[in-house]
């Protein structure tokens, strides 16, 4: 038996942005990036809001919001009875406003609120999950809170939004999209529900991404990348995520790697720890035979002849430095500038840290504190 709970309406494409028409009297915390507030995209959006509303707009949101944000956004509400959270922005925008109701709530001070979110990157897929990241930057780590109630009701999905995105971030956003889906398919919860989402997101990151990257007003290819991330986002909320991220808040914390990007340069060595397979052929111990195959799936799924489990995580692995290439994505840490001594300081702290984080649990192989320290290395 499983439980699949998807309760975010979803308002997609040209015209979506006119749904914010039909909230009136409401007291609105606007949690927002401050690029749009500077670019002025914000307030176009705002204009959508009647002016019964009462608006409260924090836009000190840095990325990986730290646990200060939050408390500040918190605080700005001070006097106010909120109705409705509406974050404006990428995933540091969006999980910011879902800490500030999931802190707010607790503590008594927010009540019957509704969340409302309007992704302006397409990469994290927050508007529909579960999940909120937040850094402890005193300690350098990351943690995800994972509840159903910081779920968003509402995500508006308007790929105009996006297309301001500067490629770098573009690409970076794109991996977190694949990496997402990725992850989900390869979960040990993953669904027929959650195939389906995760499948049609990696298709759609393969052919889309590298337009979206070289030109980001081709708005078929930003449209496309849009849904994708949601798609993904919706996969990994029922199936969860795996190492792949366990990893990355963990060291993303200390080397402050772009998430998505920091993704991406695990990503082939995480396939192949998951698998026990290398693309050398060398391997020691079993082949992770389930796993192998659900990559092989993914690999047929691009059009890659993946005659063998062992062959579709080669070719996997494959497209997946291809696409790191198109992208311009360095391939290792040290290529993108993280010092030798720095990573030996961190890095087993960081292997300590992924092994307890959430999203372990669902990855296809239980790692030990080793496996993962070798993963890190070799990522390195
Ligand atoms: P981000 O929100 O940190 O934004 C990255 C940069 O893009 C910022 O400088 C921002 O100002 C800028 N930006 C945003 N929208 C823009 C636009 N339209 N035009 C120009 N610039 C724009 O990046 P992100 O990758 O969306 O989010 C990363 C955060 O989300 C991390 O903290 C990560 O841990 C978290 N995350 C959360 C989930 C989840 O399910 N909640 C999943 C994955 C990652």
């Amino acid at each position: 038996m499983y439980n699949i709970y998807y309760k975010t309406q979803i308002y997609v494409g040209k015209g979506a942005l006119a749904h914010l028409g039909d909230y009136h009297n409401q007291s609105i915390l606007v949690v927002a990036d401050p690029f749009l507030k500077e670019s002025g995209q914000l307030d176009r959006i705002l204009e959508f809001l009647d002016t019964s509303n009462d608006l409260v707009i924090f836009t000190d949101i840095v990325p990986d919001p730290p646990i200060d944000v939050i408390v500040a956004g918190i605080k700005a509400t001070e006097g106010k009875s909120i109705d409705i959270v509406l974050s404006v922005g990428g995933g540091s925008a969006i999980d910011a406003s879902k800490a500030m109701y999931y802190f707010a709530k607790k503590q008594g001070v927010f009540k019957d609120v509704k969340l409302i979110s309007i992704p302006t990157t397409s990469g994290t897929g927050s508007e529909v999950t579960s999940f909120a990241v937040i850094t402890d930057a005193e300690k350098e780590q990351k943690y995800p809170i994972v509840d159903w109630d910081i779920l968003p009701d509402v995500a508006i999905l308007d790929s105009n939004l996006v297309e301001t995105l500067p490629a770098n971030i573009t690409a970076d956003t794109g991996m977190d999209v694949l990496t997402h889906a990725i992850e989900a398919y390869v979960s040990n919860k993953a669904t027929d529900f959650s195939d389906a989402l995760a499948e049609k997101a990696i298709k759609l990151v393969f052919e889309y991404l590298p337009r979206a990257y070289k030109d980001g007003h081709d708005l078929e290819a930003r449209e496309k990348m849009h849904v994708a991330s949601t798609l993904a986002g919706m996969a990994f909320n029922s199936a969860s995520l795996g190492i792949n991220h366990s990893i990355a808040h963990a060291a993303g914390a200390k080397f402050h790697i772009p998430h998505g990007r920091l993704n991406s340069i695990l990503m082939p060595h995480i396939i192949q720890y998951n698998a026990n397979v290398t693309t050398n052929g060398v391997r020691t111990g079993n082949l992770n035979k389930e796993t192998a195959e659900r990559y092989q799936q993914i690999a047929r799924l691009l059009g890659l002849s993946a005659s063998t489990p062992v062959l579709g995580v080669r070719q996997l692995v494959d497209a997946v430095r291809k696409l790191q290439k198109k992208l311009d994505h360095p391939t290792s840490l040290s290529a993108y500038g993280v010092g030798l001594e720095d990573f030996n300081e961190n890095k087993r702290e960081i292997a300590e840290a992924a092994l307890v984080d959430k999203c372990t649990i669902t990855n296809p192989r239980v790692p030990t504190v080793e496996e993962l320290l070798k993963v890190v290395e070799q990522a390195f």
